[in-house]
């Protein structure tokens, strides 16, 4: 086991102290400041793929989301200025409503250790359990290289519930995981209180019926949707998790069966497991992906197929037409990072769209087979920890009538006149599941598609106007200095040599 060492200040030495560069070293201080097997288990629980660093913004933002979506629930910061500042920012941007703490540290704190006293000051000043029932301690990038140990800190302080948790941008590599990694710790530590004897009830009381969890943050309506599907299956949709409140975690873990919506809750997932309850993949999108979900719902659950026939009778029909009233037509690639691509590409598939490529910044995972399955013996290509240069290379190949896809993508589609449409705010904000999902997507993607005149009018209006070196706004017209480009490529050749050099000694 790793035993926590002495904070290790080369975590701060050169100029690379953060998610731009510098990644080697700050892996290899974080190992030597004992954080290794920490490290082990988050490469196994998330792969890399062709690029091995987040390509979307810092992970840390998914665990800040989850803590602060929570009722009752602190969420604190250790990192560098920089980090936090566009923590905070991005939250506030998504109207988080909440403070966030921050703990400060300098390269003396962080070297003599004071840092980690500074949090458990923090923490202890904090912890009123008439105001919370948890504080989330996060360590950024480099107090996790630094080896500074949050497992040292009391599991509970006046009967508030202390996390702690390293998210660093070189160990989790997207803000979808990151989210896995508090939902993980905190199913853990609920799952230990409720072994330890009774723990509270849900607000509304239990319910009646055998619950399904439901793993991955959905749009609104979607489990009522799922509620409304299970109920003549004598079942109940439960808690989707990430949770909003601590005492939702207890009746998430009660569920028999879970539902893995979002396939890359990995930790969670073993805590489930680990709770002996059984874990089912994909989601009821569609035609087909509700039919194989019920019915793979209702064996988990130990349901009767008169039952699981019955619901199917009454659902399917109305997925199907609600599907065939919307139609979409047209090629389309599309890619994201939130974990629901491949279910929205079904979808797109079922509304009759010509999709051709789908790209996840996530891992392929047990719980997405069904999906990957479905996509490719339709002819799509599934990428998994899709890069931003596969994406492109898709859009470019592929010619779609409608690149959906993360912010580099859409601009680089709209530069080539490709209607485009954001993934995270456009497509995976809405209704996905049962009937309400099927159709949902048709108006948007219809209406992208349509546009593409304005497009070429916009294009054959400015012409080069602005293009490349020449984009943003000048007094001058900008002079092309091939010499000076010249000479700093030959510095850069030069200090990337000597760099290797260095390695090598
Ligand atoms: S905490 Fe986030 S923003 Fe800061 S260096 Fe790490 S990955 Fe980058």
């Amino acid at each position: 086991m790793d035993m926590p060492v002495v904070p290790n200040p080369a975590a701060l030495q050169g100029d690379g102290a953060g998610c731009h560069s510098g990644k080697a070293q700050m892996l290899a201080a974080a190992k030597s400041a004992g954080k290794s097997e920490l490290l082990q288990q988050y490469a196994a629980d998330y792969p890399k793929g062709p690029h091995d660093q987040p390509q979307s913004m810092c992970p840390a933002f998914g665990s800040l989301r989850v803590g602060l979506r929570m009722r009752r629930t602190m969420t604190i910061l250790s990192g560098s200025a920089c980090c936090v500042y566009g923590l905070t920012f991005t939250s506030h941007f998504y109207g988080a409503k909440r403070s966030v703490g921050y703990v400060p540290f300098n390269s003396e704190s962080l070297v003599t250790g004071k840092l980690f006293e500074d949090i458990r000051e923090a923490v202890y000043a904090q912890a009123d359990s008439a105001k919370y029932d948890a504080i989330v301690i996060i360590n950024l990038c480099v107090p996790t290289a630094s080896g500074v140990p949050l497992q040292l800190l009391p599991k509970e302080i006046n009967g508030v519930r202390i996390i702690g948790i390293d998210v660093p941008g070189f160990g989790v590599p997207t803000h979808a995981e990151a989210k896995d990694v508090l939902a993980g710790a905190m199913l853990r530590y609920a799952r230990t209180e409720a072994e330890a004897g009774p723990v509270a009830a849900p607000r509304n009381g239990r319910a009646g019926k055998p619950t399904v969890t439901l793993i991955g943050e959905m749009f609104p309506a979607d489990p009522m949707v799922i509620g409304a599907m299970l109920e003549p299956m004598g079942l109940a949709a439960g808690p989707v998790v990430p949770t909003r409140e601590w005492r939702e975690l207890y009746a998430a873990l009660d569920s028999q069966v879970v539902a893995a919506i979002h396939p890359f809750y990995t930790a969670s997932i073993r805590e489930f497991e680990t709770a002996g309850r059984t874990v089912v993949g994909s989601a009821p999108v569609g035609h087909d992906g509700t039919e194989a979900w019920l019915q793979a719902i209702g064996n988990a659950a130990n349901v009767g197929q008169a039952q699981i026939d019955a619901v199917k009778n009454r659902m399917l029909p109305a997925i199907k037409g609600a599907l065939a009233r919307m139609p979409i037509q047209g090629r389309i690639t599309m890619s994201g990072y939130e974990g629901s691509e491949l279910l929205v590409a079904r979808l797109l598939v079922e509304s009759g769209a010509d999709l051709r490529y789908v790209g996840t910044a996530c891992p392929r995972t047990a719980w997405s087979d069904a999906d990957r399955q479905w996509l490719e013996s339709r002819g799509v290509h599934v990428q998994y920890r899709a890069s931003l240069e596969q994406d492109l290379a898709a859009m470019r190949e592929f010619k779609p009538d409608l690149a959906i896809g993360t912010t580099p993508v859409v601009q680089a589609a709209k530069e080539a006149c490709i209607p485009a449409l954001y993934f995270t705010n456009l497509i995976s904000a809405r209704p996905l599941m049962g009937p309400a999902g099927a159709g949902s997507l048709a108006t948007v993607v219809n209406a992208a598609i349509a546009n593409k005149a304005r497009f070429d009018t916009m294009s054959a209006f400015f012409g080069g106007t602005g293009m490349g070196d020449k984009a943003g706004v000048w007094e001058g017209l900008p002079q092309d200095r091939p010499e000076f480009r010249a000479d700093t490529r030959r510095q850069v050749i030069k200090l990337m040599k000597k760099r290797k050099a260095e390695e090598m000694i």
